[in-house]
């Protein structure tokens, strides 16, 4: 038996990288809680900063198998810049997800209008950096930002990455202002298509589920954070069953590992189904891996290798290892 198994690397379609600071601090009792002690993390962000903790925390991440990044970044301009540059120095691929921040959150993330947002991702692209609008989710975009940012990514034929159904409180402020819920307004809206990832999607209802599956959009579950944070249960099931597209992203980074990833998002559709095996391995993996770099447009990206003499391979026999890996290891196998 050969000592590495060569892998396709895992793709981490969804961080906030900054948000690594506040692991082990205590954050409050609920998402919402959690969410000022974020605001204040952010407040305190400097692109000197971003350039130094980022590049530690994208070693990380790549030590872990991850060879791309998706950094869904509103901390401004000059920082998504210092992110670039953290990336080239860890040796971690990188595509920016700049968010569009209308309403809410701090001044930083905002812009003036969705034509300066507009301006600042072709700025970032006249740089050759890889950049991708994300506009940040329904409660910090209005339908009419919505409606030019699902145009001109149709148009420029880019992805476009968006946070919905996280919490139920946001579903209830959309319907309270659109009518809707919050994936019925980015179709509407012009948002959903098979370039759109939807990331989180955690209460989405039966007709948001189907509205992802009839535009071919596809969903990012970050399941150690949705557990972290209190989020509720990704509908794994729902989304099978229709088809749709799944990858994976760690977020706040409480965990960097794509194993506990996968693990969590299987252990969740087997918990609710009574049954196992209800995502083949194989497709576990490639949810990991070729599904995040298809949700970040990349048709090619680094790959990884596992350590087969690593003590929790030990044994194992070379058939089974897929499946060892995903259940029995955690990233440091990729060390
Ligand atoms: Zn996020």
């Amino acid at each position: 038996m050969a000592d590495r198994l060569p892998l396709p690397g895992f793709v981490d379609a969804h961080s906030h990288t900054f948000q690594r600071a506040l692991r082990g601090r205590s954050e409050g009792g609920d998402f919402w809680a959690w969410r000022e002690a974020m605001l204040l993390e952010a407040g305190r962000q400097t692109p000197e900063g971003v350039r130094r903790d980022y590049a530690a925390t994208y070693r990380e991440l790549r030590r872990a198998g991850y060879t791309v990044v998706g950094e869904f970044h509103y901390l401004g301009l000059p920082a998504a810049s210092a992110a670039v540059d953290a990336a080239a120095d860890a040796g971690i691929e990188l595509v920016v997800l700049l968010a569009a921040y209308a309403r809410g959150g701090l001044p930083r993330f905002r812009q003036e209008s969705v034509a300066a947002f507009l301006g600042e991702v072709e700025a970032l692209r006249a740089n050759g950096v890889r950049v991708a609008p994300a506009p940040h989710s329904v409660r910090a975009c209005p339908a009419d930002w919505l409606r030019e940012i699902g145009a001109y990514a149709g148009s420029e034929d880019l992805p476009l990455h968006v946070h919905a159904d996280e919490q139920p409180r946001e579903i209830e402020e959309c319907l309270a202002e659109h009518g809707v819920r919050p994936i019925e307004l980015l179709a509407r809206c012009g948002c959903l298509g098979p370039r759109t990832t939807v990331v989180h999607a955690t209460h989405a209802d039966g007709r948001e589920l189907d509205l992802l599956a009839e535009s071919g959009a596809r969903v990012c579950l970050c399941p150690t954070t949705e557990a972290n944070l209190g989020d509720g249960y990704a509908p794994v099931e729902g989304l099978l069953e229709r088809g749709i597209a799944i990858c994976i992203g760690s977020d706040s980074n409480v965990r960097i590992d794509p194993l506990e990833e996968l693990r969590e998002l299987e252990g969740i559709a087997r918990r609710s189904s009574g049954r196992r095996n209800v995502v083949p391995v194989e497709m576990l993996l490639a949810f990991g891996s070729a599904e995040g770099a298809a949700s970040l447009g990349l048709d090619h990206w680094p790959g990884t290798e596992a350590d087969l003499g690593h003590p929790s391979l030990a044994g194992v026999a070379v058939d089974d290892v897929p499946q060892a890996l995903v259940f029995g290891c955690s990233a440091d196998v990729f060390g």
